[in-house]
């Protein structure tokens, strides 16, 4: 559905995307990881035509550059930050509406997947972080288009507005259209993508299935577990008994290192063993630990 062949965007003497090559299938959710300044915009908006570049990108074997209006009307795209001014809900999703030439029953519905009908009245800018995003990716959903392009969609979302918006996504993907979003978390990348990429300075560094990303990198997370005062010698003894070494205790709190691909075993040993488990989180590993890890290794 997308081919992408040595695309190139110089900025002058910099080069912000370099000889960058990958498809994503009909169907599939593809997820370019990267820290921020890597290109993932840049690349985004050299498939959205919005600007001039060396190489070739196809849309469902149409050029964008030959073929721009045909490949970019399979695109509903999900800008970084999107800007809505003083309008309304409804007044914003009318105004794209009618640019992409829609009827009023698929705003209806649009309105209605993204759950913003009770905010139809409301200004843009009375609504939260997390119903703008919804706005947005209404926005990108109006030509009902099979490519759904979202460039850091959950970045400025709270905890919550954003499981929320990766869920909604999700759903997308799940009825069949393919989905290419830019991220710098890996928690959300192992969410949604079927596949992933890391870009750093331009270029590809590492191409994987979500899932082994973590692994390919040896990446920690870290388990933090609250439990009653009682149970904390019981719960050491049984995770050292598993296996589980590296752990450091803070009050009624015990924190867990582990490998990406075993952070919640431990949890899970805990809670066979009938250890009354009061809360927990999973740290995941930040974009800046990934980054090291592949300068280190010389990916
Ligand atoms: P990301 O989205 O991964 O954070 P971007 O694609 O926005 O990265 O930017 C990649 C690099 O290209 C950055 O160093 C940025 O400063 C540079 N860049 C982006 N747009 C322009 C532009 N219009 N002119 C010059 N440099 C740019
Ligand atoms: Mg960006």
């Amino acid at each position: 559905m997308i081919d992408i062949r040595e695309a190139t965007k110089n900025f002058g003497d910099f080069k912000a995307v370099d000889k960058v090559s990958f498809s994503v299938k009909a169907g599939e959710a593809f997820a370019i990881l990267g820290p921020n300044g890597a290109g993932k915009s840049t690349l985004i908006r050299c498939i959205l035509g919005t600007l001039d570049f060396e190489g070739e990108i196809r849309l469902n074997n149409l050029d964008i550059k030959e073929n721009r209006k045909e490949a970019k009307a399979l695109i509903g795209y999900v800008p970084q930050e999107p800007q809505f001014y003083d309008m309304t809900t409804i007044e914003v999703l009318n105004f794209f509406g009618s640019i992409r030439r829609v009827n009023k029953e698929r705003i209806e519905r649009v309105l209605h997947l993204v759950g913003l009908k009770e905010h139809v009245f409301k200004s843009t800018s009375a609504l939260s972080g997390g119903m703008r995003q919804r706005l947005s990716f209404g926005i990108a959903l109006l030509s009902d288009s099979p490519v759904l392009i979202l460039d850091e969609p959950t970045s400025n979302l709270d905890a919550y507005a954003r499981a929320d918006l990766l869920r909604l996504i999700k759903k997308f993907k799940t009825e069949g259209k393919t989905v290419l979003f830019s991220s710098h978390r890996l928690d959300e990348v192992e969410f949604l993508a079927d596949r992933a990429l890391v870009m750093k300075s331009g270029k590809i560094i590492l191409e994987s299935t979500p899932h082994k990303l973590g692994e390919v990198l040896g990446l920690k997370s870290k388990l933090h577990i609250k439990l009653p005062q009682s149970s904390i010698k019981t719960a050491l003894d049984v995770l050292n008994e598993n296996g589980f070494n590296n752990i450091s205790l803070n009050g009624n709190k015990l924190s867990i290192e582990l490998s990406h691909k075993e952070r919640i075993l431990a949890l899970r040993k805990l809670l066979l063993a009938e250890i009354p488990v009061e809360d927990f989180n999973v740290e995941e590993p930040s974009m800046e630990s990934i980054m090291e890890e592949v300068q280190q290794n010389g990916l």
